[in-house]
């Protein structure tokens, strides 16, 4: 019953606020073209939200040098953290209001993209973060936000969608509004070169998951079922390039066009119980949060198969270009099997070493409540689902069966 209002909320959501993709500039030096578009368009007092290894390593150096060549006056705010908190908002928020920024430009990962959303939106409105939580809550137009993402996995630089972790509370709280959309990225691979071999893995294992999971909701549609094969197949081609072979740029470039590509599908399409999982986890022991859903997409994509065989097949039938007559339901574990051997040629461990079993019944809770809330599943879990699930990411059993 939840899930078929849910899937009737996401549809709607997509058909009355359809979101715009932004202006993409792609390949290395793009900052600098989204920074001249935001200097043509009139900003000339941006609050650069960037993450702090850019600032330290100078790695901004000439974007920072060039905006203010172009008469721009740059609050830089470096405070970002993982996971990042509201109190990482706040400050960004004060030093916008202090030098009465006019424009948020961000450059980072999904934790800086995210945080500097929410600083655009409070810029301009008088409501409190608590009020801004939420579907539909943002009031008053952002201040003109452009982003740079410096991970490929989240797709932050096209969704709606920001999160900020709540420390009182210990959960992730969720920003969901079409507004959130930036005007313009850039997927510059001169920032995306320095992402270390792990990251690379477990931010483009996070880009296939959402890519999974929007294609198997029932919320899915025509366009959001071309965005997410796309991203796919970049993915499986390009990731262990990324990954073996960091300053390969061309290989750099197609995984951030497969992360922008999976941000394009989910945003309308929606998440499924990967995420739901995964977020409990990383609000309980701050684990990153690409790492907790590689590590639990290969369990979930097995409670999905005995309804989602058929999109499970057709993946491989693209994949493989296999115009067999195999089953579907022997398509599916092929598919399944690729996507264990994607994760293994990059790395991925078995099991979450965090993982404890005292706390699998508050992780369980919030996971349902959050998937009945937000997600249009394929398949309905249970608590007992869950632990099934929670037990095989913490002993490294991967073939895990479900009753
Ligand atoms: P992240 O932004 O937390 O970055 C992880 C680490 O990598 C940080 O220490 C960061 O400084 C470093 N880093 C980033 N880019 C680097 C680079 N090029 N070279 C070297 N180091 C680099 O990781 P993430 O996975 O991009 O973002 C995770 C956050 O995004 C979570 O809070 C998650 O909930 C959120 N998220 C948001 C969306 C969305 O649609 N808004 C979707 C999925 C996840």
């Amino acid at each position: 019953m939840f899930n078929t209002i849910t899937t009737l909320a996401l549809r709607a959501m997509s058909t009355f606020y359809t979101p715009q993709k932004p202006i993409v500039f792609s390949g290395a030096g793009s900052t600098r073209k989204l920074a001249d578009l935001m200097i043509r368009g009139g900003q000339k007092r941006p609050l650069l939200v960037a993450d702090s290894f850019l600032i330290k390593n100078g790695m901004l150096d000439e974007l920072i040098a060039f905006m203010e060549s172009e008469g721009c006056s740059v609050t830089i705010f470096d405070g970002i953290i993982p996971n990042p908190t509201f109190a990482v908002v706040e400050a960004g928020l004060n030093a916008s209001r202090q030098n009465n920024c006019d424009a948020v430009f961000v450059v980072g990962g999904g934790s800086a993209i995210d945080a500097a959303k929410v600083m655009a939106s409070a810029s301009t409105s008088k409501k409190s973060l608590a009020q801004l939580t939420g579907f539909l809550k943002v009031d008053k137009p952002l201040l003109p936000f452009y982003a740079v993402p410096t991970t490929s996995g989240t797709g932050s630089e096209v969704t709606t969608v920001a999160v900020v972790s709540d420390t009182e509370t210990g959960k992730k709280k969720f920003f969901i509004d079409p507004k959130y959309i930036p005007i313009a990225t850039a997927l510059d691979t001169d920032l995306l070169k320095s992402l270390p071999a792990p990251m690379t893995a477990a931010t483009g294992m996070d880009a296939l998951t959402h890519a999974i999971e929007a294609y198997t909701s029932r919320g899915r549609l025509a366009d959001t079922d071309r965005d997410a094969a796309m991203a796919i197949k970049l993915l499986f081609e390009f990731l262990p390039v990324a990954f073996e072979k960091g300053d390969d740029l061309h290989a750099r470039e197609m995984v951030a066009l497969g992360s922008f590509l999976a941000g394009c599908s989910f945003t309308k399409a929606g998440l499924g119980y990967v995420h739901a999982i995964s977020h409990q986890i990383s609000a309980h022991y701050d684990t990153p949060h690409g790492l907790a859903n590689a590590v639990i997409l290969p369990r979930v994509l097995r409670f999905n198969k005995p309804v989602c065989a058929s999109r499970f097949a057709s993946l491989e039938r693209m994949m493989s270009e296999d115009q067999s007559k195999a089953s579907d339901a022997v398509l599916a574990d092929k598919f399944i099997a690729r996507v264990d051997a994607l994760a293994e040629a990059v790395n991925i461990p078995f099991r979450l070493s965090d993982l404890q079993p005292s706390d699998f019944g508050s992780i369980a809770k919030d996971a349902l409540s959050e998937a009945r809330s937000s997600y249009a599943v394929p398949r309905v879990m249970n608590r007992n689902d869950i632990y099934r699930i929670l037990d095989s990411a913490c002993s490294g059993e991967r073939d895990v069966s479900f009753a």
